[in-house]
This record gives C-alpha cells, structure tokens and sequence, in this order.
C-alpha cells in the first residue's frame, strides 16, 4: 500500500459528471465552430467579388483554413476544461483530422491563388510563382504553405516511424512559425475581414483568443503551478527488472486539484535531462501530499528514471486526462489492465466506490507490477481481481482472455457497469470491440491510449 492510500477515502472525492456536461462540452466546441464558419461565409457572400473564380475560391478556402488553424491550436493548448470533459484521446483524434483538413485547405488555397493569378495576367504558373516570390505577403504565405507541407509529410505513419520522438516532436514545433507567418500573411494580405471596423475587431478578435488560450494552457498556466508546488523527488522504487516508480512530493499538492486516472507531463531537472518531458499517468490514489507515476523502460527517459537523484526538481504541466470517475455512470465498475497499462487502473482503484473487478493482462506474474496494493484492496474492499496470465492464443481451447464471451463469463454482469480500459493499443482495440459485441454501452466505456494531442 502507498503512503497515497493510507489516507485516502475512496468515495470522498468520486464526484460524477451530471449526464450529459461531456456531450455538451463536445457540443460547444463543434457549435463554436459552426457559428465561425456562418459568420465567415456571410463575410466572404457579402464582401467585395474576387477578380475572377479560381481567386474566389482560394479566398473561400484561406478563410476556413484560418478557421482550422485556431482550432489546431485550441485543440493543443491543453484547456483544463476542454482536457476534463472531452479527453486527452479523443483531443488526439481532432487534432489528426483537423491537421489533415488543413493541409488540404492550404495546399487547395496556394493552387487557386497561383493558378487564378496566373490566369488574370496571361503568364503561365511558374512564372505567377516567380512573380509571388517577389512580393511581401504572398512570399510569407508561401513559406507557410510550404513548412505546413513539410511537417505533414513528417507526420504520415511512414515517415514518423523511422523518426525519434525528439526529432519529430522538434519538427512539429516548426508549425509554430507557419502559424506565425500565416498571421502575418493574413495581416497585410486579408481583404473579405477588412470590410469594416467590426469585420476586423471580429477576425482579430478570434485570433487574440486564441492564443492568448495558448499561452494560458501551455505557459502560463504550468509555470505559476510548478513556481507554487516546488515539486521534487522523493523517492525512486524499482518495482521489476523494467519498471520503476518516482515519488514526488512538494508544497500544497492538494491546491492541484488532480484526479485518479489523469496524467502528467513529467520534466526532471537534472542535467541532461531537463530537455525530456514524457507523459506519464499518477499510479497513486492522489491523497494531496505525494504523487507517484510508475513507468515500464522502453526508451532514455522511461530507462532513466532509475537513477534520479531523490531531491531533483520537478517541473509537471498538467494533471490532464479524462480517464477519471468523473464520466463514471454506473454503480459497479470494470477495470481492465494490460502491462504498464495498470497505472492509472491502479490509481482508479483508491477512488472508486461500489462493486469493483480488475482484470490484469500480462504475461506471467513475475511482470504483474503493484500486484500486492490491488491484493490489498481484494482484502479490504472486496475488489474481485482476476490474472489472466499466459500467452493469446496459446492452448487448446485457444487461451482468448478478451474474447466477449470470457469477457461475460469472467464478469456477468458487465453491462451494467462502467469499464475502463488501459493497455497496450493492439490489446486495447480488441477489448474494445469485446465489449461492443458484448452489448456494454458506449457511455460505459472509456479508454485510455497513451498517445497524447500534437505539441
Ligand atoms: C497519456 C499518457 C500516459 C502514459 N502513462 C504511462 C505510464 O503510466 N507508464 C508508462 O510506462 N508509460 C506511460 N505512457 C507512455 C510513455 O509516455 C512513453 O513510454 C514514454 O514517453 C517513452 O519515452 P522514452 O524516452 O523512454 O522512449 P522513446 O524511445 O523516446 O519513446 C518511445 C515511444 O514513446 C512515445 N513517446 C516518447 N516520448 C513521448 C512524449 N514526450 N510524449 C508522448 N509520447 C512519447 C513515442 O510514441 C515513442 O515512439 C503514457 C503515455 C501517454 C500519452
């Protein structure tokens, strides 16, 4: 048992969300959205006509593409509430598709422009090219399009599979500069939001918003949490040949407000690795003087934490997640676990009320990590808990521990409760489409991926 439990009461902080605030965060950001969109269409039918059609539709275009830029940036400035009501996956999943309209919208945007200039002076593309290259605001445009292009081209499967995290992620910043020249772009070139004083204070507006949410949720907001909580290390505990868990404690960590399930992004200040910032989820039940994370050696970081020095400074942004009982529904819960996924399943477990199972995917005992604080929670909760050990597929019949009919056999009352998933993505997935076969709803189910919204 963790120092973290020993005080902790698991009903006193399992609030619930009322029914529907989740759907109504998701509701709020789409209506913001569409409002923008309507206001910018009724600018663009209403503003001056362009010198001819191809221009008018790349004009068209740049307005909705400047409308995804906010909302690539809104989706990455890591909003608490945002981050609360709608999740750090699903927060993922926009980004991809907002990333991939948004490089078609500015790559359609340069080929109108290009070839309707081209077409109202009589010169061919290349040349229009040439002539662009030549002028202000068009050139910063272009270099946009092209870093937005370069990144994009970065982040396909492919490429992102021969590249580090560190490399890619430092590529990705790159985006930062094509927002700042699509901004300047848009300063000297815009027209349809130059129509009057209003139009502008409109566009500008949205723009100012948007990044001042930004510097909130990415700067601001991390460096007065860590100047107030002085986070540092406590204690390191190797907890397998693989698997070690970081203590850390500091000044007033209740005034965090961080929840079971949620994670942090995790800098240690030492040298050489100050550089690093990993997400890891709070393996601990958050009782307000420590938190823990636990972490499986796959790469430098996760490999390093082992050898930090107790004492070293912690710098945390977040507690982010919506892995939390916050979206409970049901009275009785499903936890299930695969590996390192035991974390934040772990972290639940101190704040959940009502009939509990866990179920623990690995590979033998050996790599069951925190085995014996679930044991304890067995013995003194009744918290049913069931291994499922040994390798898939194996045996005869074939060892399936996530088929849905193990799945209802294991806990035959499922669909009555809330289930939480966390494992590795193959395992993660299959368990998914278990408990749709199964029938459990899909406001019972909540997932957690580990794979975090762009940076
Ligand atoms: C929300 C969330 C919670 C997580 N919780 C845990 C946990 O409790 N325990 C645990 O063992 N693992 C957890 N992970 C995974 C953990 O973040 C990675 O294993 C770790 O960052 C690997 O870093 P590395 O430098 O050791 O390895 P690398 O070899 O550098 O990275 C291995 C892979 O990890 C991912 N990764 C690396 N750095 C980052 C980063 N800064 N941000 C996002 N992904 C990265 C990349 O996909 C990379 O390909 C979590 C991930 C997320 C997104």
């Amino acid at each position: 048992m963790t120092a973290a439990d020993a005080t902790a009461s698991p009903t006193a902080r399992a609030g619930r969300a009322t029914p529907n605030q989740a759907r109504a965060a998701r509701y709020a950001v789409w209506g913001a959205l569409a409002f923008n969109v309507v206001i910018v269409e009724i600018l663009f039918f209403t503003g001056d006509p362009a010198k001819n059609d191809l221009i008018g539709i790349a004009k068209f275009i740049a307005l909705h593409a400047a409308l995804l830029m906010m909302l690539q940036l809104l989706l990455v400035a890591r909003l608490p509430w945002l981050d609360t009501w709608i999740g750090a996956d699903k927060l993922t999943a926009w980004h991809r598709w907002t990333g991939f309209t948004l490089f078609w919208a500015v790559v359609l945007h340069a080929s109108f422009i290009l070839t309707g200039y081209a077409r109202l002076s009589d010169i061919s593309v290349l040349a229009q090219i040439d002539t662009f290259l030549g002028v202000f605001p068009t050139l910063l445009g272009m270099l946009a399009v092209s870093l937005i292009v370069v990144v994009v081209a970065l982040s396909v499967r492919f490429a992102r599979r021969r590249l580090s995290y560190e490399a890619w992620h430092t590529i990705h910043l790159l985006l930062y500069a094509a927002v700042t020249l699509a901004i300047l772009h848009q300063l000297y070139e815009g027209t349809t939001f130059r129509a009057n004083t209003l139009t502008t204070a409109y566009w500008w507006a949205l723009w100012g918003l948007t990044i001042v949410a930004l510097l909130h949720g990415r700067v601001v907001t991390p460096l007065l949490r860590n100047a107030r909580h002085k986070l540092r290390v406590a204690a390191v505990v190797p907890e397998s040949e693989t698997v070690t868990s970081v203590y850390v404690t500091g000044d007033d960590l209740a005034g965090l407000r961080a929840r079971a399930g949620q994670f942090f992004i995790w800098r240690f200040l030492t040298p050489g690795r100050w550089w690093q910032a990993n997400p890891f989820s709070i393996s601990s039940t958050p009782d307000g003087q420590s938190l823990r994370l636990t972490a499986r050696a796959v790469g430098r970081t996760s490999a390093g934490l082992r050898h930090l020095p107790v004492g070293a400074r912690v710098f945390v942004e977040g507690p982010y997640g919506a892995f939390t009982t916050l979206h409970r529904t049901r009275d009785a819960t499903l936890l299930i676990a695969g590996g390192v996924g035991i974390t934040p399943i772990r972290s639940l477990l101190g704040e959940l009320d009502g009939p509990v199972t866990v179920l623990y995917r690995v590979p033998g005992p050996a790599e069951a990590v925190l085995l014996g604080e679930l044991e304890h929670y067995v013995h003194t909760r009744g918290v049913t808990l069931h291994l499922l050990t040994g390798r898939t597929g194996a045996g005869d019949p074939p060892n399936m521990p996530f088929a849905p009919e193990n799945l209802m056999s294991l806990v035959p009352d499922i669909r009555e409760r809330d289930v939480y998933v966390c494992g590795p993505p193959a395992m993660t997935s299959a368990v998914l489409r278990s408990l749709r076969d199964a029938g459990v709803p899909k406001r019972q189910v909540h997932a957690e991926r580990f794979a975090l919204a762009g940076d």
